[in-house]
């Protein structure tokens, strides 16, 4: 059985790097009918609070990326938070020292730097060079003499390490390349490079998919694999890899945390769809077909090919991102997209969070005016805030009025009050007819002078949903109001 892991460090922040990340070992476990275990990497207690863990389980399940074992799920190979795993990690180190495949290592934090230095001005290899390999009992004991306490690191083999990457093919490491690492610092805390293959292991992980990034830890953490597997640790088998393509950003330069529009919060509060979020998430190292770039979820599980990931860098292109959620938008169910704008409506002011059910009908009547002019739903306050807003609330954007609503105006409105007011039947082709006859017939305007006034005056921006519906929704009453207040 397939058994995938996203192992976040709850910091706070989901990055789309981290997403992708989550989204492709998600899809993955989901074509092949396998598990995603969600481990939380919270060994680093100075940035993990128990918030930053709540957000980062609150963000996957808006994703939608659902876990079958971790936090809140449970399963066979808990605790799944590596902070109450720390009994588990010194069984291990204690097994690994035993069997000799780690050792404790005295040197200092100078005799490394000042060995390396030396090393790299002789134009040698720079990595760890075996120093306290070998030690003798009484080298032990006079240091640990001196007070010093040791760090505990892995006796790397003595040749290359080759795997074949899911992503990328086959990988070769040199020896010459992976000195032994640390494990554990001398302060007894467990290292990522311990605890994450460690957990791998004992979790029974088959696939590792993730970030490029993490490319020159996979020797060293092959090399632990094989060693657990010889001391019993885990199901003795090392799991596939494969190295997801770095993000890139402006620039070309790595896509940073710290770069605008990296961070998922920005796109909750920009008012993406999850859908339309995974689905440009998606594109960044994978497709669906040459000719496709929308998809939905379902559509990609069943076509996932790790296999087909492509190993070159993607280019994040926020325009793209916003254009595939557009299209997200435009395939919704009119009421399912109603629903969707409720809670941006309440944030913005405009509706309560429960809607009455006279609301709710406005809102659905507006859903086909402004879906296929919305890119996020962010924008449902300005699409459709003017129907709902009270007439003592109405104002309008002072540049749309400095730039619309100039001195011949009041007769166009003036023209548009007297149609309106004299129209017996106030719907749409009716109000159409008549503003067509008032304004374009009887004052010779062009349509755009015609109606971008009426148009500022009842919604109050330049950018709204179609004029003559507008003018249906929001009534006669209130259309007539506001057209008078434009004209003071
Ligand atoms: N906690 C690590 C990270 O967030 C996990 C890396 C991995 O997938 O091995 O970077």
């Amino acid at each position: 059985q397939v058994r995938v892991r996203f192992p976040p460090s709850p910091t706070g922040l989901l990055t789309v790097g981290n997403i992708r990340s989550a989204l492709f070992n998600w899809a993955f476990a989901r074509h092949y009918g396998g598990k995603l275990v969600l481990r939380i990497e919270d060994t680093d207690t100075s940035r993990n609070t128990p918030e930053a863990l709540q957000y980062t389980l609150d963000s996957l399940r808006w994703l939608g990326l659902t876990w079958d074992e971790g936090p809140e799920v449970g399963g066979e190979y808990g605790p799944y938070l590596q902070s109450e795993r720390m009994d588990v990690y010194a069984d291990v180190v204690a097994k690994l020292l035993a069997a000799g495949k780690a050792y404790h290592c005295y040197c200092s934090q100078e005799e490394l730097d000042q060995r390396r230095e030396a090393a790299r001005s002789a134009g040698q290899h720079s990595g760890y060079d075996g120093h306290c390999r070998t030690l003798t009992e009484e080298q032990v004991k006079a240091y640990v003499d001196e007070g010093r306490r040791p760090v505990v690191r892995l006796r790397m083999p003595d040749r290359p390490i080759t795997f074949d990457d899911l992503v990328r093919g086959e990988i070769t490491f040199l020896p010459e390349n992976l000195g032994d690492y640390v494990l554990v610092r001398a302060n007894g805390h467990p290292l990522y490079p311990l605890v994450n293959p460690v957990d791998d292991a004992l979790m029974e992980i088959t696939h590792v998919l993730r970030g490029e990034d993490l490319l020159p830890s996979t020797p060293r953490q092959i090399a632990l694999y094989e060693a657990l597997a010889e001391i019993g640790v885990g199901n003795g088998r090392t799991p596939l890899f494969g190295h997801l393509p770095f993000v890139m950003g402006e620039g070309n330069k790595k896509l940073s945390k710290r770069d605008p529009g990296s961070g998922l919060g920005e796109y909750m509060e920009r008012g993406f769809l999850p859908e339309g979020l995974l689905n440009y998430l998606a594109l960044l190292g994978w497709s669906i077909a040459d000719d496709r770039d929308v998809f939905t979820i379902d559509e990609m599980v069943a076509a996932f090919d790790i296999r087909k990931v492509n190993a070159n860098a993607a280019r994040f292109d926020p325009k793209k991102c916003e254009a595939i959620n557009a299209a997200h938008m435009r395939l919704l169910p009119a009421a399912e997209f109603a629903e969707r704008m409720i809670p941006f409506l309440a944030k913005g002011g405009v509706l309560p969070a429960d809607p009455s059910d006279e609301q709710r009908q406005v809102l659905a009547a507006a859903v086909p005016l402004v879906q296929e002019r919305m890119n996020t739903l962010s924008e449902s306050v300005d699409m459709v805030g003017f129907l709902f807003v009270a007439d003592d609330a109405f104002t309008i954007d002072p540049d749309a009025a400095a730039k619309v609503l100039t001195h011949d105006a009041g007769a166009v409105l003036a023209a548009t009050e007297k149609a309106l007011s004299e129209l017996a039947d106030f719907k749409t082709e009716a109000i159409e007819a008549a503003l067509r006859s008032a304004l374009i017939e009887g004052l010779g305007l062009k349509p755009k002078n015609a109606f971008g006034p009426v148009r500022v005056a009842i919604s109050g921006r330049r950018i709204s949903p179609p004029l003559f519906e507008s003018l249906e929704l929001l009534g006669r009453e209130r259309a007539l109001r506001r057209l008078e207040q434009a004209r003071a």
